[in-house]
């Protein structure tokens, strides 16, 4: 794939954009083919073509690039993006292109002539975005080409970038505001983040030196995403049937290690599903040559850690299966929110197993490498991680909504029940633990009795269960009457019913000490006679290798309402065009688009164009193959038998 310098615009004339014929909505219909602007959308756009700084705070998906394109061509001059990923910009650059925008980028993938070109052209007034990289800005070519071009707006992309307090600070970020002081006069200057802390938000508004912004905040909620957290015994095998039921959907596996990568991408490959692998232990070349594959949808799988992560923009991802749990609610939303950007239904799957916890600590004690911070700092920054950790640990074992959860987290209302998570559709069968109940917490009574203090949670499991450790002999817990008792339940077992014993508060943590202690209602079991019972559920997969009768139920999503046969049809037609321009599929058309379009049927280039991400130059462009596709494949199927 070759980068094409010139801006191609071939049916629309930039003109157009100047003399105030064209309204936000017309763009957003006639480039972008969409109908109506997502939440947040049109307050920002209005805000920046009023003049004003705008500061706008949308989630992953939300649709952020939107809201400073459309001003770029509703206003004169050029409107610059900076971004922190090269790659993004390539593919924003090409999707820009394709629907008939003058847009480049600069970076340091250019050579110097085709960054004399850029310049020059940039002169000849044949862009109206440009992408550039932060590290650019104060270059002497770049600034005294920007000195001397008409820069109406800045656009800040993924600007939490500049927050030391972010997961991912770049101090290449902090020249931005250099050069804004050395322009000639400033523009508007508009900031993007999905960030929800307010810190970072701070330090945005600080840094950057937003004017009085208007700031948007629209709702964290992705209604297309359906969460589920599972707790498979094998999760390899697990993880192949899930992908396997999702026949050529792409996905991300997303591991806490490398070494988890490196194993379940062998794995995976060995069973032939084309798969990708990235982490920060490969070459660049390799990495960026993984990252093309699953891009172009030459694989479909990419197994990575969270090194693969900001400005992913491929928007046809259908699952996101989070092999490991991460270490935050924030990065867990950050990363499953990369599934359905389209808008199209998507999987959110979390596989959990106690011992992801214990990885998670450790990376959390040994990962905070950054040498300038003071030990107290480093506690400080450590506790906080903590106490992410015991949120994310928190959605992993909650019964309640998983997307209330994540709600909660970010401060917003919402409804009691989402009705698209595992925990409002699986079922729960009520289980009488009186019994269990009783044993435990009369098991840290004796424990208690027989040392004089309380003890954790392990120590405990370890004596019902009638571990035989040196630690329990030494302490003669092996001695305590209900040594044993549960010996014929699983660890994790008694740890469910343990966590589930503190949640209704018949059981306690001592948060000096960390110890289990009794809860206030722990006298209703021991003395009164209560009964317990806890919701179990009934799990709705299959676990690999057991002879159950159980079919999963795969989403909606996967089962398409289509016709199969026209959406192969469709595909092939869009991945005709992706090769011959050499562009990743979905800056052709995205799934959304095609489903739409098979659902429609267009007969004519009128209804052509009223499909979900058809504006005019793709019609212009795409309308004839498909059109014709979808009247052979109508031939077909109307044929006698
Ligand atoms: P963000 O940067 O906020 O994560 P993007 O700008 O990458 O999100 O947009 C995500 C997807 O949403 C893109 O595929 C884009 O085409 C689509 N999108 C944006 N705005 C709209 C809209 N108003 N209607 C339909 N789809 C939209
Ligand atoms: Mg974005
Ligand atoms: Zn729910």
């Amino acid at each position: 794939m070759r980068f094409e310098l010139q801006a191609n615009c071939p049916t629309l004339d930039i003109i157009d954009y100047f003399d105030g014929i064209m309204t936000k909505h017309d763009i957003l219909k006639q480039y972008f083919g969409h109908d109506a602007f997502r939440p947040g959308q049109e307050e920002l756009i209005d805000g920046i073509l009023g003049g004003r700084d705008v500061l706008g705070i949308m989630p992953t998906g939300g649709g952020k690039s939107m809201c400073y394109q459309i001003p770029a061509m509703l206003t004169e001059g050029i409107t610059l993006v900076i971004s922190p990923l090269i790659s993004l910009m390539k593919d924003q650059v090409m999707a820009l292109k394709n629907v008939g925008v003058g847009a480049a980028y600069i970076n340091s993938t250019l050579t110097f002539e085709q960054l004399k070109t850029v310049y020059r052209r940039i002169g000849e007034g044949a862009y109206k975005i440009i992408y550039a990289a932060p590290e650019r800005l104060t270059a002497d070519g770049f600034l005294s080409v920007m000195r001397g071009a008409k820069i109406s707006l800045l656009a800040v992309d993924e600007a939490h970038c500049i927050s030391q307090w972010g997961q991912d600070f770049r101090p290449s970020y902090l020249k931005i505001t250099e050069f804004l002081a050395l322009l000639p006069s400033r523009p508007v200057v508009a900031a993007y983040t999905a960030t929800a802390t307010e810190s970072v938000r701070q330090d945005i508004v600080r840094i950057l030196g937003l004017r009085d912004p208007y700031t948007v905040v629209t709702g964290f909620d992705r209604p297309n995403l359906s969460f589920s957290v599972e707790k498979p015994k094998n999760k390899t095998g697990r993880l192949l049937d899930f992908i396997r039921a999702r026949g050529d959907k792409s996905g991300i596996v997303y591991c806490a290690t490398r070494g988890a990568v490196d194993k379940v991408y062998e794995k995976l490959r060995e069973e032939g599903i084309p798969s990708a692998r990235y982490h920060a232990g490969m070459e660049d070349s390799e990495r960026a040559a993984e990252q093309d594959d699953f891009g172009y949808d030459r694989k479909t799988v990419m197994v990575a850690t969270n090194a693969f992560g900001m400005g992913i923009d491929k928007s046809n991802i259908g699952w996101v299966v989070h092999y490991n749990m991460p270490k935050s609610v924030e990065a867990y939303y950050q990363e499953a929110g990369r599934a359905g950007r389209d808008g199209s239904r998507a999987e959110c799957v979390l596989f959990f197993s106690p011992g992801d916890v214990t990885t998670a600590r450790f990376l959390i004690e040994n990962g905070s490498e950054n040498e300038e911070l003071t030990p107290e700092e480093r506690a400080m920054v450590t506790a906080a991680d903590m106490a992410r950790l015991d949120a994310m640990v928190g959605y992993c074992k909650t019964t309640d909504c998983l997307r209330g959860y994540i709600l909660d987290y970010f401060g917003q209302p919402h409804e009691e029940k989402c009705g698209n998570c595992s925990n409002c559709t699986d079922e729960f069968a009520d289980v009488d633990i009186t019994t269990e109940a009783q044993m435990i917490l009369s098991c840290v009574k004796r424990v208690r009795n027989h040392l004089g203090y309380f003890v954790g949670v392990s120590l405990i499991v370890g004596v019902l269960r009638g571990a035989n450790t040196g630690r329990i002999r030494e302490l003669g817990l092996n001695e305590v009457s209900t040594y044993g008792l549960m010996s014929t339940t699983k660890a994790d077992g008694v740890r469910d019913i343990i966590d589930f014993l503190i949640r209704e508060g018949y059981l306690g943590i001592n948060e000096e000490y960390q110890t289990l202690i009794h809860g206030p209602r722990a006298a209703e079991v021991l003395f009164h006679g209560a009964f317990v019972t806890m919701p179990v559920r009934i799990v709705s997969y299959e676990e690999p290798g057991e002879k159950t009768k159980k079919k999963e139920k795969v989403p909606q999503a996967f089962t398409s309402d289509v016709p199969e046969e026209l959406m192969k049809r469709l595909k092939t037609e869009r991945r005709r065009f992706a090769e011959e321009e050499g562009v990743p599929l979905y800056v052709i058309f995205s799934n959304a688009a095609l489903e739409d379009m098979a659902r429609r049927r267009p007969r004519t280039k009128a209804e052509f164009l009223d499909v979900s991400g058809v504006g005019s130059v793709k019609a212009e462009k795409y309308g004839k193959a498909f059109l014709q596709a979808i009247s052979e494949w109508e031939e077909k199927s109307a044929e006698p038998l």
